[in-house]
């Protein structure tokens, strides 16, 4: 019914194209194991030309870690969804990250979603609470606020090729990771929110858990009905612990 997609966001990472083309290579030499799922690479925007053209076309799609809304103008510093073209097959949007410190708002979120799914880019829309809207309780309340800006853009759900990462904020480099009940219960409310939206299609929406997932907490993770792979950060720069997260989504 849906295919679980498990992305490694490489962020600034690494510093040379060598290195990049290395790592690559090593995840590309570890998805062919893993065929049942789609594995995804996201590696810094400046080097998605050459990776594009250095993979072998099967086994695993090329994501950037973000891009704008507007396909072009006065935006220093940002790619368009049309220089995405040709070069990437998803794009993630909303990371924390770029929330914390590029001023990403739940609006920009949505728009961006709008815009890559119009210009037929599968969106990795990542939401998830800080440490102390947890603490408050605020957890389910800043998920539904998220989740709602970011498909609010969208009029329908269905082959839209959306992917929903929930990524809670304090489990992300910590490694601290969500417990896989805790991130089944938010991926559940996740579920169910596509579904008031989006009906029957919610069930075709992946819906990956991210923050300090490993290879020894992935199987534990992926077994969860509402988890449908990963958005992996520091692992996924350790081609042998994104091998075995990848085996283990490929397992579930
Ligand atoms: C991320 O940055 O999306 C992430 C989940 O990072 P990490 O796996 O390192 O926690």
């Amino acid at each position: 019914m849906r295919v679980p997609v498990v992305a490694g966001n490489w962020k600034m990472n690494p510093a040379t194209l060598d290195e990049a083309v290395a790592l690559a290579g090593a995840v590309q030499d570890a998805a062919t194991t893993a065929s049942t799922i789609t594995t995804v690479i996201c590696p810094p925007t400046i080097w998605l030309a050459d990776l594009q053209r250095t993979l072998r076309t099967d086994g695993v799609a090329i994501g950037a870690q973000t891009m704008h809304f507007d396909e072009r103008g006065a935006f220093t510093g940002e790619t368009s969804p049309l220089m995405l073209n040709g070069l990437a097959t998803f794009v993630i949007l909303g990371h924390s990250e770029r929330r914390q410190f590029d001023g990403e708002t739940d609006e920009r979120v949505g728009r961006k979603v709008a815009s890559a799914v119009a210009h037929g880019l599968r969106p990795i829309a990542a939401v998830g609470e800080r440490g102390e809207e947890r603490r408050a309780g605020q957890t389910a309340s800043v998920i539904d606020r998220q989740l709602r800006a970011a498909i609010g853009g969208l009029d329908r759900l269905g082959g839209t090729g959306l992917v929903i990462a929930y990524e809670p904020v304090w489990a992300i480099g910590t490694g601290d990771a969500a417990s896989a009940a805790d991130a089944q219960e938010v991926c559940a409310q996740i579920r169910q929110i596509l579904r008031e939206t989006g009906a029957d299609a919610a069930d075709e929406v992946p819906i990956q858990y991210g923050g300090s997932v490993t290879a020894e907490n992935a199987a534990e993770l992926f077994a969860q009905p509402d988890i449908d792979g990963a958005l992996v950060g520091g692992a996924s720069l350790k081609p042998d612990q994104f091998a075995a997260i990848l085996r283990a989504a490929a397992l579930a």
